[in-house]
């Protein structure tokens, strides 16, 4: 099914959707070399507790998990990249991390991911990756608007990874959001343009581009959660939720310092 807000509903996703950006922005700047994961987790529970949210994530049991997962955050390192379990790892210089959140806030539920690398040696390869995912994202939001059809931010979205010369993967990827974290339409991170479901003013799609450096498979970790690259390659993942509007799209986890 596929969820069409109301303006009401709307004016609720704002809000969840600057939480979910605020706290995102506090955690990167608070993941350094020496940080362990479970404080970042421990972090993100906090957060959103205040906040009167709840977490998407601490009972979500889809079929492929060992579920329920049990944290607040998904945090992947370097070779890992969706549904990253937070356990007992100290960041390291130079480590590339992703953190995933999504919340559910009076009722509204928003979803937003960012890649960075921890410390100060420079590590051109995951920069790539991460501008890659974010130039793609960027693409697929300037593509979407009333009347635009799913195909066309699929195609934005691939052709920038594609021309980037990485490898998509077509088993995970964007997804429409609402009243629950995962709704349909699912949007693909490559795709033809002009083709799938036309959008409407009021839908909320989470884009997703993500990407492992040489690969398009994915092999999980014995935790049952964690995706990784099968070949053990740095990935990365940006991740925003918009919406649809009379005549464009709005971003709507923005951190506050971004928000107009
Ligand atoms: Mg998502």
């Amino acid at each position: 099914m596929i969820e069409i807000l109301t303006p009401v509903e709307l004016q609720r996703a704002r809000r969840t959707g600057a939480l979910v950006g605020d706290i995102l922005h506090e955690l990167s700047g608070r993941a350094r070399v020496g940080t362990n994961l479970l404080e970042i987790d421990a972090w993100a529970r906090e957060m959103i507790l205040e906040a009167g949210a709840t977490s998407c994530y601490v009972d979500y049991a889809p079929s492929f998990g060992r579920g329920p997962f049990g944290h607040y955050i998904c945090t992947a390192v370097n070779d890992a990249v969706l549904h990253g379990l937070p356990h007992d790892y100290v960041l390291a210089d130079g480590d590339l991390l992703t953190l995933d959140l999504a919340v559910v806030l009076d009722g509204i539920a928003a979803d937003a991911a960012v890649s960075f690398v921890v410390g100060d040696s420079p590590q051109p390869e995951s920069d790539a990756l991460i501008d890659s995912t974010r130039r793609a994202l960027a693409a697929g939001i300037a593509a979407a608007g009333p009347g635009a059809r799913l195909g066309d931010l699929s195609a934005a979205i691939g052709d920038v990874l594609s021309a980037d010369g990485y490898p998509i993967n077509v088993e995970f990827g964007g997804h429409g959001i609402g009243s629950t974290m995962h709704q349909d339409p699912h949007v693909a991170n490559t795709g033809r343009a002009g083709r799938g479901y036309k959008l409407r003013p009021g839908l909320l799609l989470a884009l997703e581009p993500w990407i492992m450096a040489d690969t398009d498979r994915l092999v999980t970790d014995p935790d049952g959660w964690t995706l990784r690259s099968a070949t053990g390659s740095r990935t990365a993942h940006t991740e925003h939720t918009i919406a649809i509007t009379e005549t464009g799209a709005e971003i709507m986890t923005l951190p506050a310092h971004l928000r107009a």
